[in-house]
């Protein structure tokens, strides 16, 4: 089972070193940003598995932040809040956090909650499934799900989502789509896979406006980049 990644941000260097160091002890791997500003452009990079989100930071604030990760995943996030009063409101802006724990805390009470809201919204993943970031597939059930609403996929655009999935960020041409997918009794030649990549695309726009994982690379083929742009 691959390791967990948390993200911790958090401009308390102290405060930031001692969660860091408490949950890699748990097993976990954590990586710390001290910048409010620096939050979205790493989870695009790279989707954690859990973020804990400080509230007070230079640049965007833990708020701001957190209601702009919602826009395109449902990561789960855990709030750090200085001030027992604060909650009371954070909770009723509900900004979609999936916990929060007041300041000043044990460390030890971080990794409980940390383990508690991986339990709660992540189900060790099959192995049937294929995830990205909030994408599942799922081979067995034979359904894709975005934030948890289902796509309705013809049959050719489910196994070119499957090729696309099992391999982020390889490049396909046309007829490697063609071989990968015949297998499943993958109707049509060449320019078919465009109007079928095309299609696909739309139903993944409509989930996740903008974010164009699957790419044109001009002159090759196609390949599927999760969370690579935002626009
Ligand atoms: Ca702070």
């Amino acid at each position: 089972m691959p390791t967990k990644q948390i993200l911790v941000v958090e401009d308390e260097p102290k405060i930031a070193r001692i969660v860091k160091d408490y949950l890699e002890n748990s097993g976990y791997q954590a990586t710390l940003l001290a910048h409010g500003n620096d939050v979205i452009p790493q989870i695009q990079k790279s989707m954690p598995n859990l973020i804990i989100l400080d509230i007070m930071l230079p640049g965007k604030d833990g708020m701001e932040i957190c209601k702009e990760i919602r826009k395109f995943s449902t990561v789960p996030i855990i709030m750090l809040t200085a001030k027992v009063e604060e909650l009371d409101r954070l909770i009723g802006l509900e900004l979609g956090a999936d916990d929060y724990i007041c300041k000043p805390f044990s460390p030890r009470e971080v990794v409980a909650r940390v383990k508690a809201v991986l339990r709660r919204t992540q189900p060790e993943p099959l192995s049937d499934q294929l995830l990205s970031g909030p994408i599942v597939l799922d081979r067995i059930k034979h359904q894709v799900t975005i934030n948890n609403k289902e796509l309705s996929l013809t049959n050719s655009e489910f196994e070119l989502l499957t090729v696309f999935m099992e391999q982020p960020d390889r490049v396909f041409s046309r007829n490697d789509l063609i071989s990968m997918v015949q297998g499943y009794n993958f109707e049509g030649y060449d320019r078919t896979i465009d109007s079928h990549i095309k299609n696909l695309r739309k139903k993944i726009d409509q989930q996740l406006p903008g974010q164009k994982m699957i790419q044109t690379v001009y002159g090759v083929g196609y390949k599927f980049s999760p969370l690579n742009t935002m626009a």
